[in-house]
């Protein structure tokens, strides 16, 4: 179990949200599938970390400060004698390395994750001296994605490709690792050092009146859903999966509450955001079970207890 877990960013929560209910440009829709690509290999890497078996501090999604420079840390290790970063990339095109950068077959550039790597660690091992840590840092680019080949690779960089994966793990875990409390207060610091909200994200602009209304998929977030009979559950056209309808409304107060974190959660905007697939009545009772209300009658609002 990792330290601190890894969670969806918000940005990427809102993002999922707009893409089903509203037409993005292609700008913003390109943006949306590079962040959910990026976090499903960096969730992909979890379930490897996780099965480390040596004792070690595993600290996901560290967004750390040192002096006045942000940077962004995929994950974190913290052993007994070194720290490992890991940057986690999942293209799935194959690209060709150059010195300063990464290009595709079509010529079209890409970052050299090893400068964004270099970067971190720089900052990293800045943050712990100014702290008083001196430990070595070992940073690894990890390409995460089975079918993803790097050309012109070089040997002698911290770059592990996706068929030394298990080999690399194996390794990670054999290495003798005691932590002490010292460890745990190290682990303890850089959580709490960990910037909550990233500053720099610019959203695509949306209006409650433009979105498309409707209950979704939880997995595959097609609108293409059956309620049952009986009313209780609700099905996907698409994909097959079902869900409690109770749950998938309260997916919908959430979308809302995340959406427009200044709009008061009433019986008709959730019945609205549901797009009247649901009784007024039937969210009326839902939000009076799991929310407190606030005000009388018709002007009663739901907030959470
Ligand atoms: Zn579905």
């Amino acid at each position: 179990m990792a330290f601190k877990p890894r969670i969806e960013s918000k940005e990427l929560k809102i993002l999922r949200i707009l893409n089903t209910r509203m037409e993005l440009t292609a700008d913003e829709k390109k943006h949306y599938f590079n962040l959910k690509k990026g976090y499903e290999g960096e969730v992909q890497f979890d379930l490897l970390t996780e099965q480390l078996q040596n004792k070690c501090y595993i600290l996901n999604d560290l967004l750390l400060k040192a002096g006045n420079t942000s940077f962004q840390n995929d994950t974190v290790i913290l052993f007994q004698e070194t720290i490992h970063l890991f940057e986690v990339k999942n293209y799935e095109y194959d690209l060709i390395f150059k010195t300063n950068r990464l290009e595709s077959f079509s010529g079209k550039e890409y970052q050299n994750p090893l400068d964004q790597l270099n970067r971190n660690t720089l900052l990293l091992r800045q943050l712990l001296q100014n702290m008083g840590y001196n430990i070595p840092i070992k940073g690894y680019v990890i390409f995460i994605n089975p079918e993803f080949t790097l050309y012109q690779s070089p040997p002698n960089e911290p770059i592990i490709h996706p068929t030394q994966l298990k080999k690399f793990m194996k390794k990670l875990n054999s290495q003798p690792s005691k932590l002490s409390n010292k460890h745990k207060l190290l682990a303890e610091k850089l959580v709490s050092l960990h910037q909550v909200e990233s500053t720099y994200t610019v959203l695509p602009t949306y209006s409650f009146e433009r979105m498309r209304k409707g209950l979704t998929c939880e997995i595959c977030n097609s609108f293409e859903v059956s309620i049952s009979v009986s009313g209780g559950k609700m099905s996907c056209n698409d994909c097959g999966s079902e869900e409690e309808v109770e749950s998938a409304i309260l997916r919908c107060v959430e979308e809302i509450k995340l959406l427009f974190p200044d709009k008061k959660i009433t019986t008709n905007c959730v019945f609205e955001w549901c797009g009247g697939a649901v009784s007024k009545k039937k969210i009326n009772r839902l939000l009076t079970k799991k929310f407190k209300r606030m005000g009388q009658g018709k002007y009663s609002y739901y907030v959470s207890e």
